[in-house]
């Protein structure tokens, strides 16, 4: 049995290093533990029997933390909240894209960003957390964790400026800052951060107020293939796996992933509060990481050639694609530096107001009309009224978030024809 566990944590051929990619397909299961069937089977069950009372106690001391785990100990399979294989599988899988120790899976993205920031944040804490923001996130750090006594500051990600620093300085009058929180590109004016800014001043402050804050970042935009956040001194990485990752619109799933230290609050968070991810979502998360790189890529080439049709349209007044970045902005070296690609969500601005910009959206054909994004299927909609109808008008207006402003995530239909819908939707204007 040793021999077939070093095989299937197997990372390297010699002195190659595997890929991910490569690594989709086999990382972290051993068929003789199933039958040898070759992918892993949906393991549908709540409890694991032990094969006796010592078992039971030990795999319980691990989980609970009473003890460190013996040299080459796994944790034993206890109760489908606290492990399941699936999810195991899975948790090893996301984890390789980032060189992580460890990935956690959730019911949701929500899920993930919720239980990371209840495990580090306490009555009388700060956090520092950039905008535009995903919605539920906004809700959660605006709304619920002020109830917790839990203040926050915000900060802008922006093509040429960033204000960061202001925020940090309020934010320290206010408590201890315990998290600070990015996400970059921003959703949906592809706003940047400097992910490597925020872990320098993570440092700073952990001299200054003795703790140091943990840097959490939402990487569901670029997703693991094109950005890797833990290189830049971010600790937990954030997914809403039902984007990009799960990659197909039918299921909804999140994840965190990072060091093992840093990950072992949120883990026993998760236990306790229950929001982990089901063994059947978990399967078919694994098979969507088979052709992750494959999709993000495909899609990546289209939306640059989506991104430069629009540009050049007489109807479109301007294109917020992160390909299109002047080169010697800020911006652009934020970029160039934290990420491989400018991936295939972005938002465009119509000529016309809101009137015009649903009669785009009303005569598609091919591209749905919907939100959400990183599926297979293009999908396009209006973020002032649908999913930014929250923010106050003057936020949006600031933010570029306009009457005329739509926003596409390209899937991975023949360019061609993506284009001809367009060009006859650009039409209805
Ligand atoms: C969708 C989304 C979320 C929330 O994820 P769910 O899986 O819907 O809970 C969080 N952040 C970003 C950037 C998202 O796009």
């Amino acid at each position: 049995m040793s021999d077939q566990k070093r095989n299937y944590r197997k990372t390297k051929i010699g002195n190659h290093k595997l890929s991910p990619e490569t690594q989709m397909m086999g990382y972290g299961y051993d068929p003789m533990l199933s039958e040898g069937a070759l992918k892993p089977p949906i393991f549908m069950t709540s409890t694991f029997v032990f094969e006796n009372a010592q078992a039971g106690k030990d795999f319980f001391e691990l989980a609970y933390g009473k003890r460190e785990a013996a040299k080459g100990e796994e944790p034993g399979l206890i109760y489908s909240r606290i492990n399941n294989p699936d999810l195991e599988v899975l948790e090893d899988r996301l984890a390789l894209w980032e060189d992580a120790d460890k990935g956690l899976t959730f019911s949701s993205g929500m899920a993930a960003i919720a239980t990371s920031l209840m495990a580090y944040l306490r009555p009388g804490d700060v956090i520092v957390y950039s905008a535009p923001i995903y919605g539920g996130t906004e809700y959660l750090i605006r709304n619920i964790l002020p109830e917790y006594g839990i203040k926050s500051v915000e900060f802008e990600s922006g093509w040429d400026e960033l204000t960061l620093e202001p925020a940090l300085e309020e934010a320290k009058k206010l408590g201890r800052v315990a998290v600070i929180y990015a996400e970059t590109p921003a959703n949906p004016t592809n706003g940047l951060i400097d992910l490597q800014r925020c872990g320098d001043a993570a440092k700073v402050l952990e001299k200054e107020q003795g703790y140091k804050p943990i840097v959490m970042v939402d990487n569901t935009f670029l997703g693991p293939v094109w950005q890797k956040p833990l290189q830049f001194g971010v600790d937990v990485v954030l997914y809403s796996l039902t984007k990009y990752v799960a990659g197909h619109s039918d299921v909804v799933a999140g994840a965190a992933v990072g060091a093992a230290d840093v990950m072992g609050p949120i883990q026993g968070f998760r236990t306790i509060l229950g929001t982990m991810c089901d063994p059947h979502t978990g399967w078919l998360i694994m098979r969507s990481l088979e052709t992750l790189k494959l999709r993000m890529s495909a899609s990546a080439i289209s939306a640059e050639k989506i991104a430069k049709f629009l540009r050049d349209h007489p109807k479109v007044e301007k294109v917020n694609y992160l390909g299109f970045l002047e080169e010697g902005s800020q911006a652009h070296r934020i970029f160039s530096r934290q990420s491989t690609s400018a991936g295939s969500t972005f938002s465009f601005d119509i000529k016309g107001d809101e009137a015009a910009a649903f009669r785009v959206l009303d005569a598609l054909q091919i591209i749905k009309l919907a939100v959400s994004l990183g599926g297979t299927e293009s999908l396009m909609e209006h973020p002032f009224a649908m999913t930014h109808s929250d923010v106050p008008d003057d936020v949006k207006l600031r933010l570029g978030i306009l009457e005329q402003t739509l926003r596409i995530s390209v899937g991975v239909e023949n360019t061609d024809d993506l284009i001809a819908d367009l060009t006859q939707a650009l039409d209805a204007i």
